[in-house]
């Protein structure tokens, strides 16, 4: 145990000239100096992309670009380094790193494609610069800081490019030594380093993934994510009446409520902690009076609430698509070629449900159109019709010991057909935590608000 706190801070932290004198409040709550493990600021992974497609083409576009990223940095730096001296290095620094970021755009430009590994590298370089200038603010106001890369310290991935998992059983077990006892250590998110040493990315929104996997590696106390809402809802405010705050949490249950469209956490951010029982705790960088006492705690106790539920929440980026034919579910041999077609492909699958006549896969909507190919492609005697179905949401209704009290289920169908609402399909039992819905698009918010008037209107 390093007794060190991890502490993540988001691109939506860092949105304006600003944020960065809430982050040091932040920093300055807690006892010991925490790590940070820092987001790009607010928008600049997207701004990389766009500058990245247009490197292909336009090199004045690169230098106007990089410039504009550069100046912007300055304007912070000016804003809170007041010594001359510190202002100067700490310029230096940017510079360093941008005239690197545009070597490479230029080396796009000139042999006319991206090759993947650079893609990742330059992406980086929004989380390197991020972390560099919260080092050089904090230190020059009074806090003593240093920069920690994942590269230094062995935070190993996968190696899959753009979208890499930590390999833990590769981790150095000797990370922590890396994070001094008296100093706040800035770490960049969203990326590690593979086997053979490549910069990888963790997928897009990875810094709360690499935030988790860091304070597994350090043996983290706790994982403190600050976000600028009042941490996890029963639903979200745009679809319900007063939606209540939910303290508490299992690892299940968050996870759930991530992997199901919940945006204030990403789906990977349980997976590091959940069996070394460190536990996450949210807090709101905005409220007036910052204090460490977390609006949601989510760690391993199980217990349920009297009603079960806590959360609804729904999403849109899934599909679904049908194969229909006599005997689909009971035929030997259909659902194993499928999904190992789309395993080949790299297509995730994120559900099957199967009857005598059809099977069903729950697909990320990005997916569908090739998805729908490959199984063409497939040629399959007994699937008589595929049919891709877009235009749906997935509603989730979470809670521990959804399964082990009677009648939640009832309660759930029963507030959705009051409202002539028809059900696609859904699963109930596939976890002790979850019952998801699939419903039409349109008919998405008055479902999510009658099962949320069901569970929580007397509690308000
Ligand atoms: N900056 C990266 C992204 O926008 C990672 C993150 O913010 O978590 O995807
Ligand atoms: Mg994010």
């Amino acid at each position: 145990m390093t007794g060190k706190i991890v502490v993540k801070i988001g691109g939506s932290n860092l949105k304006e000239l600003k944020s960065i004198e809430s982050i040091m409040e932040v920093v300055r709550l807690y006892e010991k100096p925490p790590v940070i493990v820092v987001s790009a600021f607010f928008g600049v992974t997207n701004l990389l992309i766009e500058i990245l497609d247009s490197a292909l083409t336009d090199q004045e576009k690169v230098k106007a670009s990089v410039e504009n990223i550069e100046k912007k940095k300055y304007k912070t730096l000016d804003y809170y380094i007041k010594d001359y001296e510190a202002l100067a290095n700490a310029k230096i620094g940017v510079k360093k790193l941008i005239k690197e970021l545009e070597k490479y755009l230029y080396g796009i430009n000139y042999i006319g494609e991206i090759p993947d590994f650079l893609y990742d590298k330059i992406l980086t370089y929004g989380e390197r610069l991020s972390a560099y200038t919260l080092n050089a603010v904090f230190n020059a106001n009074g806090i003593k800081t240093m920069e920690v890369l994942p590269e230094q310290f062995g935070l190993r991935t996968t190696g899959e490019l753009g979208n890499a998992s930590i390999d833990f059983d590769a981790c150095n077990t000797e990370a922590h030594k890396f994070f001094k006892e008296d100093a706040v250590c800035i770490v960049p998110g969203f990326y590690g380093v593979s086997e053979d040493g490549k910069v990888t990315l963790l997928g897009r929104g990875g810094t709360d993934y690499s935030a988790a996997s860091v304070a597994r590696i350090i043996k983290s106390e706790a994982l403190d994510i600050w976000k600028d809402v009042n941490g996890f809802m029963s639903s979200d405010p745009k679809f319900v009446d007063k939606p209540v705050r939910i303290h508490h949490l299992s690892y299940s249950e968050a996870a759930e409520l991530a992997y199901f469209g919940a945006k204030i956490l990403h789906p990977r951010t349980v997976e590091p902690l959940h069996d070394v029982n460190i536990p996450i705790r949210l807090f709101n960088i905005e409220a007036d009076e910052k204090v460490l006492e977390p609006l949601t705690l989510i760690d391993g106790d199980l217990s349920e609430t009297d009603d079960i539920i806590k959360s609804v929440t729904s999403s849109d980026e899934f599909a679904l698509l049908k194969l229909n034919g006599p005997g689909v579910g009971i035929k030997p041999g259909i659902l194993a070629k499928v999904t190992s077609k789309l395993n080949d492909e790299g297509i995730n699958i994120n559900s099957v449900i199967t009857s005598q006549i059809a099977i069903n896969f729950l697909l990320a909507v990005n997916d569908l159109k090739d998805s729908t190919a490959y199984i063409k492609s497939l040629d399959l005697p007994s699937v008589q019709e595929l049919i891709p179905i877009d235009e749906i949401s997935v509603i989730a209704v979470v809670g521990q010991g959804i399964l082990e009290k009677p009648g939640i289920g009832s309660r759930i169908f029963n507030a959705v057909a009051e409202n002539n609402i028809n059900v696609k399909m859904s699963t109930m039992g596939g976890s002790n935590v979850v019952c998801y819905l699939i419903v039409e698009k349109a008919h998405k918010q008055t479902a999510i608000s009658a099962i949320h008037k069901e569970f929580f209107s007397k509690k308000n």
